[in-house]
């Protein structure tokens, strides 16, 4: 199926300009049009991978690497047996507190990249809206995927957490004012469980975190690629409505 395009945008969003310029607060140039005035995308902030869109592009980078992990872990011991106020205590504080910035620093970098890179191709970028208390709710199996696979749900929303999406979102902000993309959220509940092609909405659809089978049509599919396409998806409805 064709996914929806934003060729419309002259029609219905009228009010770009001024969205645009009030953003413009720094001096900093705002084209008021994007190189690009027809291209939209719209970005899972997936499970299976960091970030996937619906032109089927995965962006995923390690923040935190095993032997990292281990020796952040190590460290937190050892803190937890030190004397308080001792100068090893503060040694141990100094070198846990570097590593956490290095793993800050590229969750940093990795999404100023993937904002940056997604702003220049796209006049429009589209980004579920996601809240913390419905992630964690979801976990016991009341919002997005009823009662399944709590624990590991539990772990996965643990994971994007992790991943910053905020973080993510407000450098896509940030990218958009040297671009001239406009940036939407938008509602993410069922994305993840609708089939993109033909609608259907089951949660046994998603086969695993990475994989998409719809159980009505067959149609398969990258299951974060699928959610990015019905965010894009969503974001012209919601575009369309004002
Ligand atoms: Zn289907």
């Amino acid at each position: 199926m064709r996914t929806p395009s934003f060729g419309a945008g002259r029609a219905v969003a009228p009010h770009d300009v001024v969205y645009v310029s009030l953003l413009c607060e720094d001096g900093e140039h705002t084209p008021a049009e994007h190189a690009a005035p027809d291209s939209a995308v719209g970005v899972d902030r997936g499970v299976a991978v960091a970030a996937a869109t619906s032109d089927g592009d995965l962006f995923d980078r390690t923040f935190r690497t095993p032997k990292e992990h281990e020796r952040e872990r190590r460290l937190r011991r050892k803190l937890s047996r030190q004397r308080k106020g001792s100068n090893n205590r503060a040694r141990t504080r100094a070198a846990l507190s570097r590593l956490t910035g290095r793993v800050r620093a590229r969750r940093a970098d990795f999404a100023a990249r993937t904002a940056h890179t997604l702003c220049a191709k796209n006049a429009v970028v589209v980004l579920e809206r996601l809240n913390t208390t419905n992630m964690t709710a979801s976990a016991r199996g009341t919002a997005d995927a009823p009662g399944r696979n709590v624990r590991q749900k539990a772990g996965l929303n643990r994971a994007i957490l992790a991943q910053g999406w905020q973080g993510f979102k407000l450098a896509c902000q940030n990218a958009a004012r040297r671009t001239g993309t406009r940036v939407i959220e938008v509602d993410p509940a069922y994305t993840s469980q609708t089939c993109h092609p033909c609608g259907e909405v089951d949660p046994r659809s998603r086969e695993s975190q990475a994989s998409f089978r719809c159980t009505s049509c067959g149609h398969t599919a990258h299951a974060d690629v699928n959610a990015a396409q019905n965010t894009l998806s969503r974001g012209w409805t919601s575009s369309l409505s004002g």
